[in-house]
């Protein structure tokens, strides 16, 4: 609406108020032009008179001009007159013919004279609307001449009336529209908005059940995707949040139950039996490593996905770095029979952040451990080839079901919340291998089916020999 009465305003200044000067404006300019023209070709010696005649008539013609021209020389007046007919006259001073003219031209020709650059321009108002009148003095010598031009202004009442007119009509049409196109937006774009707007502070406040309508419009279509995109993956965190709180305490409080009756055990019981005593005190101590790894985990993962983690790549030996952390399952293997076999095709060095890159390994073997079921056997593989080299993970356990595959790389993804674990396992060991792993740009993946096994790999950029 505002847009609509600012239109009005300018077509109401332009075409109503500013008409009239701008009307004189243009006139003024166009007698300044026409005269500047007729000397030109009254000056100009290429012409005949002849030339000069039709050429000036032409110019009288153009600008709606009654143009005379006085020799000073000769006394000769021509006179041009934009109507049709009588185009062109031409007497002597004194004569009948320009003795009507005589006055204003002398009147003229007196006001050029008091004129400072020979020229003299003036706006008569009479009743008829008024008129331009212009006097100016022409070439030079023998050819002297006197220009006295005029030209009329057309009334501008009945114009202003029927432009008032139309302007009250263009008005009603222009604000009858806006309104129109006021109530269609506001229906079509601002409520659709409103509707979002309400269920984002919904959203804002913890409300993870408001669905965003579509609008009628693609944009606003997207909006409310995005939205409800965005309000599903809250919905998740939200979910797992919950679900990690769950995990993590009650994967720390098994390590402290045991610890606590540890303790008490070597108060009360075991305290003076050195051998019993000892035994105790390693329970205590694994447990609380537990603990600590599980709380490094948490730190590691929040750290990684914050990115404030320092990578220095380097070259290592991979057999070196497999065996390093196969050697951390020995006591595992050793107690419950598990079987980790590695296999290498040839001794290669790969580049990448060592302490991450055992993690990532610790954590897939971990994993291979807790889901193989009753086969305890485990192969790892390291392949260098074509400049990379390939390290697998495969155990012949349960597998993954081809619907979870997506989402156990996400945090405190569990596929079964209730799983017996050999390690210790908090939800995010996977979430840690990936972020690890993109860090170093490296490609990753699981091949998994259910009831046979997984085999996770990765592919490392092999170190050039130096
Ligand atoms: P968790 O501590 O639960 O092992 P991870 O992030 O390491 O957490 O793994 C996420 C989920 O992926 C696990 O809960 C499990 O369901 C599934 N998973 C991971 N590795 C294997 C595997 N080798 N075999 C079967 N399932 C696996």
């Amino acid at each position: 609406m505002v847009f609509a009465f600012a239109i009005i305003l300018g077509l109401w200044l332009f075409q109503i108020v500013f008409l009239n000067n701008y009307y004189e404006n243009i006139k003024q300019q166009n007698i300044l032009q026409a005269a500047e023209k007729i000397s030109e070709i009254y000056t100009n010696r290429a012409f005949s008179e002849r030339e000069k005649i039709v050429q000036i008539e032409q110019v009288s013609a153009q600008y709606d001009l009654f143009a005379n021209i006085i020799n000073m020389e000769t006394g000769q007046v021509s006179s041009y007159s934009p109507m049709q007919g009588l185009k062109f006259s031409i007497g002597f001073w004194g004569d009948s013919l320009v003795y009507s003219h005589m006055k204003f031209i002398q009147s003229v020709a007196e006001e050029i004279e008091a004129s400072e650059n020979g020229r003299y321009l003036k706006l008569d108002n009479d009743r008829d609307g008024g008129k331009y009148i212009l006097g100016q003095i022409m070439g030079s010598g023998k050819n002297q001449a006197v220009l006295v031009a005029s030209t009329r202004l057309q009334p501008l009442d009945d114009t202003l009336m029927i432009l008032s007119n139309q302007l009250i009509y263009v008005a009603v049409i222009l604000l009858g529209a806006a309104l129109v196109a006021a109530l269609f937006i506001a229906d079509k774009i601002s409520r659709p908005l409103e509707d979002i707007t309400r269920k984002a502070e919904k959203l804002s406040a913890g409300n993870y059940d408001v669905r965003f309508e579509k609008g009628r419009y693609a944009e606003i279509d997207q909006l409310a995707h995005t939205l409800n995109y965005a309000t599903q993956g809250l919905q998740q965190v939200e979910k797992l949040r919950t679900e990690l709180i769950a995990n993590v305490s009650h994967d720390l409080k098994t390590p402290l139950t045991m610890i606590k009756a540890y303790a008490e055990m070597i108060r009360d019981i075991s305290g003076n039996n050195e051998e019993k005593r000892n035994k105790h005190l390693n329970v205590i101590v694994e447990e609380s490593d537990r603990m600590a790894a599980l709380v490094q985990d948490l730190l590691d993962v929040s750290k990684l996905q914050a990115g404030v983690v320092e990578y220095h790549p380097m070259p290592f030996d991979v057999a070196g770095l497999v065996e390093n952390v196969r050697r951390r399952f020995d006591g595992v293997c050793l107690q419950k029979g598990f079987c980790i076999r590695t296999s290498v095709n040839r001794p290669c060095r790969a580049i990448g952040d060592v302490s991450k890159l055992q993690q990532v390994l610790y954590n897939l073997l971990s994993n291979a451990v807790n889901y193989s079921g009753d086969s305890r056997n485990i192969d790892v593989t390291v392949e260098a080839k074509d400049g990379k080299v390939r390290i697998a993970i495969r155990d012949y356990g349960e597998g993954i079901s081809q619907e979870d595959l997506p989402y156990i790389w996400d945090r405190y993804y569990k596929v079964d919340k209730n799983h017996e674990r050999a390690v210790v396992g908090t939800g995010i060991g996977l979430s840690i291998v990936k972020s690890v792993l993109e860090l170093h740009q490296a490609e990753y993946g699981v091949d998994s089916v259910l009831g046979q096994g997984s085999t996770f790999w990765f592919t490392l950029k092999e170190a050039a020999d130096d």
